[in-house]
């Protein structure tokens, strides 16, 4: 893989030296990957390497954008991008965030809160990019101890240990309600090939996607789902429906790895009649991850508030919007949390979810980690 890095600019770097980098960077990334570097709908795997490579605003521009407030629109969008993605290569998700890092987590929500982001070609480029650094991680990335974390579009994790890889609500992105923002199919493939099992936390279209789950059985892999999500398709049959009980752990066989995962299903809820499975894995080397789909009913409390008392939750990934952060952790009593859901693009902007809300809703007194598309997270205690 092609990894280009450069310093942070000092005072002594001149505008000339950063446009040759930016220059010759763009040169050989394209000689590389063998892409013409107008056409951007199609990147391919190969053509992951900008997203591991730092940039500056572009000194290519131009002269003025008179009559033309959407062309604008676009470059800005394209050079936040750019630069953001640089920010996050060099200030990767820690618990004491720099400044550098908060501010970036604010840039993408700035882009990412214009009704017309996910029509944006530098959003989709953004969305394709940050998902294919991911990839070339998890194919390559072993995990000799702890949990590594990778977070994908919305609800998508990918947690790894020593010994299984599991995924949680991944999509391709058609909840965006934009085509060329999706991942193709190809992409989602090879992230699969690289995963041991799917958990679905309920039907929505933004946790659910049919083809993805078809991918993982068509590969031997179960896909565990409430039991309302395709009641009338196909799939139904080849979909794992376990017991939907509070505090019971059940084995589930992993038959590529040869493997039963421990699990527990907790019988959650969007709302006060949507199946929410709210998903606690215990990995072979007892640690424990709990995604919460959208939970967010009031009449779950009941269980919620007992978790702690019954495991010991490492890595609680919630969906950043429910309804009472601070009880929502004191139920779980986890080592680390890692909000997930935020910028949704599906959503109207007054629901697409900011980082930035992150900051008071999860003042909670434990840690969390801030992560956006294709970041990943080495949780090592
Ligand atoms: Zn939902
Ligand atoms: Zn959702």
């Amino acid at each position: 893989m092609l990894f280009l890095s450069f310093d942070k600019p000092t005072a002594k770097m001149t505008i000339m030296t950063r446009k040759n980098i930016v220059f010759h960077s763009l040169i050989i990334a394209c000689l590389f990957t063998g892409i013409s570097c107008e056409n951007k709908s199609s990147l391919t795997e190969s053509s992951a390497t900008p997203a591991d490579t730092l940039s500056f605003v572009t000194t290519e521009a131009p002269r003025h954008f008179f009559n033309k407030p959407e062309e604008y629109l676009d470059w800005q969008a394209k050079q936040i991008l750019s630069l953001t993605g640089s920010a996050m290569l060099k200030y990767p998700p820690r618990i004491d965030e720099p400044l550098e890092r908060q501010m970036a987590m604010l840039m993408l929500d700035a882009v990412f809160h214009d009704e017309k982001a996910p029509h944006r070609e530098s959003v989709q480029d953004f969305h394709h990019r940050r998902t294919l650094f991911a990839l070339e991680q998890i194919k390559n990335g072993e995990v000799k101890s702890g949990v590594k974390i990778w977070k994908l579009y919305n609800m998508g994790v990918i947690a790894r240990t020593q010994t299984v890889t599991v995924a949680f609500d991944i999509t391709r992105g058609y909840s965006s309600k934009s085509d060329s923002f999706a991942l193709s199919n190809e992409i989602m493939e090879k992230i699969i090939n690289h995963c041991d099992v799917l958990f679905i936390s309920h039907r929505h279209r933004d946790h659910a996607d049919e083809e993805v789950a078809k991918m993982f059985i068509e590969q031997g892999k179960p896909v565990v789902a409430p039991p309302d999500i395709w009641e009338d398709k196909d799939i139904y049959s080849a979909i794992t429906h376990l017991d939907r009980k509070a505090h019971e752990i059940q084995s589930l066989p992993l038959n590529n790895i040869d493997l039963n995962l421990e699990v527990v299903i907790y019988p959650g809820h969007q709302g006060t009649d949507i199946p929410n499975n709210v998903v606690l894995v215990i990995t072979p080397e007892k640690y424990s991850i709990c995604h919460t789909g959208d939970q967010s009913s009031d009449d779950d409390w009941n269980w919620i508030d007992e978790v702690k008392n019954h495991f010991k939750v490492d890595i609680l990934l919630p969906n950043c919007w429910t309804t009472n952060p601070l009880r929502t952790s004191k139920g779980y009593n986890p080592q680390l949390i890692i909000p997930v859901h935020e910028n949704e693009l599906g959503h109207t902007i007054d629901h697409r979810e900011a980082y930035a809300l992150n900051y008071s809703r999860w003042n909670v007194p434990y840690d969390k980690i801030i992560m956006s598309w294709g970041e990943s997270f080495h949780y090592n205690p």
